[in-house]
């Protein structure tokens, strides 16, 4: 994603596009998979911890970013490709190699759907399967 896009996303979502968000989602739409805070620590080392946790926050409550635990309860950040608020469209399942400890989008296939009692409102949900990944089992 290039930076035009990015500026235009972050006003699409009312979020004031800084250098430092930018430089955020930059690093969150260049990974191939779910972050960590840690990782993205690394990644954009000019940019204070609690600066990034700020701005994640801010992501998560505009919908840019998903949040899901990993098979190590470790929390890890995505983009959010889908632009509608009530329904997304991105959600896909997760793949946790207990081996490696890598976790992997498996953006190609479909997602079972939830059906919920009346009364109860879904705001996210988590697919994960954990096993080997195809890389350690060779
Ligand atoms: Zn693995
Ligand atoms: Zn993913």
């Amino acid at each position: 994603m290039d930076e035009a896009k990015i500026i235009e996303l972050l006003d699409e979502h009312g979020i004031r596009p800084t250098s430092n968000r930018i430089m955020l989602m930059m690093a969150l739409s260049k990974a191939d998979h779910p972050l960590t805070m840690k990782e993205l620590e690394d990644l954009v080392d000019t940019i204070d911890k609690s600066n990034i946790f700020r701005s994640l926050s801010m992501f998560r409550e505009q919908h840019l970013v998903h949040v899901l635990q990993d098979g190590a309860d470790a929390v890890r950040y995505e983009l959010c490709l889908s632009h509608e608020e009530d329904h997304d469209e991105d959600i896909h399942a997760h793949f946790y190699c207990e081996r490696c400890g890598q976790t992997f989008c498996l953006n190609d296939i479909p997602v079972p759907k939830i059906s919920l009692p009346e009364g109860y409102r879904m705001n996210t949900i988590n697919y994960l399967v954990k096993g080997v990944c195809p890389k350690c089992q060779q």
